[in-house]
């Protein structure tokens, strides 16, 4: 498999760029406490990750959607990656998806599954640096597998490579990536801007809006 050369760990083009303001930001109502504190305590320093609310709803609606079946999920998360402040931070504007075929608590990504989604990238429509990959743990709370940890070292090792784990069942959710061979939690935000979106004024890729009483309050 030859994966795309943003993931080979190239020289990626890092602009200058001021962060989702915090009045544009919130944390992900799956925070466990502890993570919570540290979004509280982070707020105004900023973060190295942010996640668009329409890229964080469908990641959600896709690890759920596939929680009857215990049926794992993946996808690469698309974006930017800027600098501000001297503090290196991503974007998440867009997600790629697709289901994985295993269907055990434990399955492994075949490359075929990665293969799949990298063939899927043809059709995204606006230029993105690929900042990471999310799966979903159905019941199984969030870690990072052998697995997991496996991938993360051969295609994302990069430090703006993050690797979101969602456990829908439990509603927990957790970043992580990888620094000097080590896997480390990420905390990030939230953020909404109907400028940021990249399908702002087309009519692809509608959002998908649902009457979960449980979704995060829009300010519009
Ligand atoms: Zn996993």
């Amino acid at each position: 498999m030859k994966p795309p050369s943003v993931l080979a760990g190239e020289e990626i083009r890092i602009d200058k760029r001021l962060p989702p303001p915090s009045e544009r930001r919130t944390a992900h109502k799956w925070l466990k406490e502890d993570a919570l504190q540290r979004y509280r305590d982070e707020n105004g320093k900023g973060f190295e990750l942010y996640i668009s609310k329409i890229a964080e709803e469908k990641i959600r609606n896709h690890a759920t959607s596939c929680v009857d079946h215990k049926r794992e999920v993946m996808g690469l998360m698309l974006g930017g990656v800027y600098t501000h402040d001297e503090m290196t931070y991503s974007l998440v504007r867009d997600v790629v998806t697709t289901d994985l075929e295993a269907s055990s608590v434990h399955v492994k990504f075949q490359r075929e599954a990665f293969e799949k989604l990298f063939a899927s990238l043809d059709e995204v429509g606006f230029k993105y640096v690929i900042v990471g990959w999310y799966h979903s743990h159905p019941g199984h709370k969030c870690f990072m597998s052998s697995t997991d940890i496996d991938t993360q070292k051969n295609l994302f090792n990069q430090p703006y490579h993050n690797a979101l784990v969602v456990d829908p069942v439990n509603r927990e959710i957790e970043v992580y990536f990888m620094k000097d061979g080590v896997i480390r939690t990420r905390d990030f935000a939230i953020y909404w801007d109907d400028f940021e979106n990249p399908y702002h004024g087309t009519t692809i890729r509608k959002r998908v809006v649902r009457s979960d009483p449980d979704r995060m309050a829009s300010p519009h």
